[in-house]
C-alpha cells in the first residue's frame, strides 16, 4: 500500500495535491483508493475501488477541504477485496474523528481482534488496519498522542502509519522501520508524509529526512514534534523496496532506487558472467539492473520486450488465471533486437516462476538463440508476512526448486540469481540494517505460522 498526508499552513485545497500525489504511488497498490481531509474539527473523506484517477473528480476533491489531507491506496494482503476494507479508515468518537491510513502488515492482528471482541468491540471491515483504529479509540480517554503511543506498543509487525486528528497530522513507523516512510517539507511550511519520496517531488515538497524505526512524529503549526516510542529493535528495512516495490526515482532510508537496482546489475554481471550478444530487462523493475548489467559485461543493453502501461502489475491480479493471461497481455517482444541473438534477460525477482517462463518462451520464439536469466534478488524461498504479498510458501517456486530445477522449469539455457551479500552490498547496507528473510528466512521477529490472507472473512 501507499501512504500520504500533507499539513498546510495555508491552503484549505489539499486533496487535489494528496489525489496528484497518491497517483505517483499508485504502483504501491491499485485495488483501491481514498483521502480523508481535516477541516476544524470535522473529518470528511471519500474511497472507493479503483485507481486514483477513476475514483476521484473534480466534484469530490471539491468536497474534500481542509487543512490536513490524508490519502491511501490499497493492495491487499490482509482482508478481501472490497470497499470496506479500503483506507482511510474513519473513525468517530465522542471527542470528534479520526483519519487512519496504514501501510504493512500486522503478525499479532488476530489475536488482539479476538480480545477486543471478546470484550466488546465490534468489527466493521476484515483488515488489521481496524485492529489499529479499535485500540486508538479504546485508549481515548488518555489523550491522543498517548492512545496512540499505547497502541503502537501493543501492535507488532510493519506498520508505516499517517493519521489524522484533532488537528494534528501523525507518522508513525514500526520498531524495525520495515515499510518506508519519509518527511518533506513544502514552500509555505507545511509537511508532508509520504511511503516514497517520489511523491513529494510530484505535490512540491523537498525531502527533509526519514521517519526513523521506533518513532512517531506529530506535525502541526509548530513543525515537527518527534518521539522515539521504541528503540529495543533492530533496524530491518525491507530489502524488497529497492529490488521491486518502490519506484526508482525514490530515495528510501538515504539510499536512491535507481542506483541501488544499477549498482545490483552490476554486481550480478560480476557474479554470474555470461557470452552474449545483448542484455535486455523485464520492464519496468528490471530496467535499472540490466543497465548495470549492461556496463559491467560490456554486452550492449537494448529494448526487446515491451511492455503494455495500461494494466496493473501483474502479482496484484487475484488468480493464477488472469495472472498468466495478464503476462501476455503485458509484455511483448520486439522481435527485430531479438531474432537470432543470445540474450541476457534481466529481472528483479522470480517469485512463482509464471512470468519468466513465459517470457523465455516468447524470446525463443522470437528466435533468440541463447535466453540467459539474471535476476538482481536472491532465490525467494520465504514468505513475507510484512505487507509484500509473497503469503504463501508454495507458491513460491525458489522455495521447493533448486536453482537448476527452477531454470529448468523456465527454459532458460542458464540461470544465475545475485547473492544476499552482493544485494545488501548494492544497497550499501548490511544484514544489521536490513530485513532478507524472503531470502534467508531471518525474521526480525517472531512470525505466526502460514497465515490466510483473509483469515478475518
Ligand atoms: P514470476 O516469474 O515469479 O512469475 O514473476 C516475476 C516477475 O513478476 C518479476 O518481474 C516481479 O517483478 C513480478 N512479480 C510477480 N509476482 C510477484 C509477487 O507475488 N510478488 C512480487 N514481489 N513480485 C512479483
Ligand atoms: Fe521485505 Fe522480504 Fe522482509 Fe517481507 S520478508 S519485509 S519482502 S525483505
Ligand atoms: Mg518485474
Amino acid at each position: 500500500c501507499g501512504v500520504l498526508g500533507i499539513f498546510s499552513k495555508t491552503s484549505r485545497n489539499l486533496s487535489r495535491r494528496v489525489a496528484f500525489g497518491l497517483i505517483s504511488l499508485q504502483h504501491r497498490g491499485q485495488e483501491s483508493a481514498g483521502i480523508a481531509a481535516y477541516d476544524e474539527g470535522k473529518v470528511r473523506h471519500y474511497k472507493e475501488m479503483g485507481l486514483v484517477q477513476d475514483v476521484f473528480n473534480n466534484d469530490i476533491l471539491e468536497s474534500l477541504k481542509g487543512t490536513i489531507s490524508v490519502g491511501h491506496v490499497r493492495y491487499s494482503t490482509t482482508g478481501e477485496s472490497h470497499v470496506s476494507n479500503a483506507q482511510p479508515l474513519v473513525i468517530n468518537y465522542r471527542g470528534g474523528s479520526i483519519a487512519l491510513t496504514h501501510n504493512g502488515n500486522l503478525v499479532n492482528a488476530d489475536k488482539i481482534r479476538d480480545e477486543l471482541e471478546l470484550s466488546g468491540s465490534i468489527f466493521q471491515t476484515s483488515i488489521d488496519t481496524e485492529v489499529i483504529a479499535n485500540l486508538i479509540a479504546k485508549n481515548y480517554s488518555l489523550g491522543f498522542k498517548e492512545s496512540i503511543l499505547k497502541t503502537v506498543q501493543q501492535i507488532k509487525g510493519a506498520f508505516a502509519l499517517v493519521i489524522v486528528c484533532e488537528g494534528k497530522l501523525i507518522g508513525v513507523r514500526d520498531p524495525n522501520g520495515l515499510r518506508p516512510l519519509c518527511i518533506g517539507k513544502l514552500p509555505d511550511g507545511g509537511l508532508v508524509l509520504s511511503s516514497e519520496s517520489c511523491a513529494l517531488d510530484v505535490v512540491g515538497a523537498e525531502l527533509v529526512r526519514d521517519v526513523k524505526n521506533g518513532e512517531m512524529v506529530i506535525i502541526d503549526e509548530n513543525g515537527i514534534e518527534s518521539i522515539t516510542y521504541d528503540d529495543s529493535k533492530r533496524v530491518a528495512h525491507c530489502i524488497f523496496e529497492y529490488v521491486y516495490f518502490a519506484r526508482p526515482d525514490s530515495i528510501i532510508d538515504g539510499v536512491s532506487v535507481s542506483s541501488s537496482r544499477r549498482c545490483a546489475g552490476k554486481t550480478l554481471a560480476k557474479e554470474h558472467p555470461v557470452d552474449a550478444d545483448i542484455v535486455i530487462a523485464v520492464p519496468d523493475s528490471g530496467i535499472d539492473a540490466a543497465i548495470g548489467f549492461g556496463q559491467e559485461s560490456g554486452i550492449p543493453y537494448g529494448i526487446g520486450l515491451i511492455k503494455n502501461k495500461y494494466i496493473g502489475r501483474t502479482f496484484i491480479q487475484p488468480d493464477q488465471e488472469s495472472r498468466e493471461l495478464a503476462v501476455r497481455l503485458k509484455l511483448n517482444v520486439l522481435k527485430e533486437n531479438i531474432k537470432g541473438k543470445r540474450v541476457v534477460v534481466v529481472d528483479d525477482s522470480i517469485v512463482r516462476g509464471t512470468t519468466s517462463r513465459k517470457i523465455v518462451d516468447a524470446l525463443k520464439n522470437a528466435g533468440a538463440t541463447e535466453v540467459h536469466m539474471r535476476v538482481s534478488s536472491a532465490s525467494v524461498k520465504y514468505p513475507c508476512f510484512f505487507g509484500i504479498d509473497t503469503p504463501n510458501r508454495k507458491q513460491l517456486v525458489g522455495s521447493s526448486k533448486s536453482d537448476e530445477e527452477v531454470r529448468e522449469l523456465i527454459g532458460a539455457d542458464s540461470l544465475g540469481y545475485i547473492s544476499v551479500k552482493g544485494l545488501l552490498e548494492s544497497v550499501g547496507k548490511t544484514n544489521c540494517d536490513m530485513c532478507t528473510a524472503c531470502f534467508d528466512g531471518d525474521y526480525p521477529m517472531d512470525v505466526p505460522e502460514e497465515v490466510d490472507k483473509n483469515m478475518f472473512e
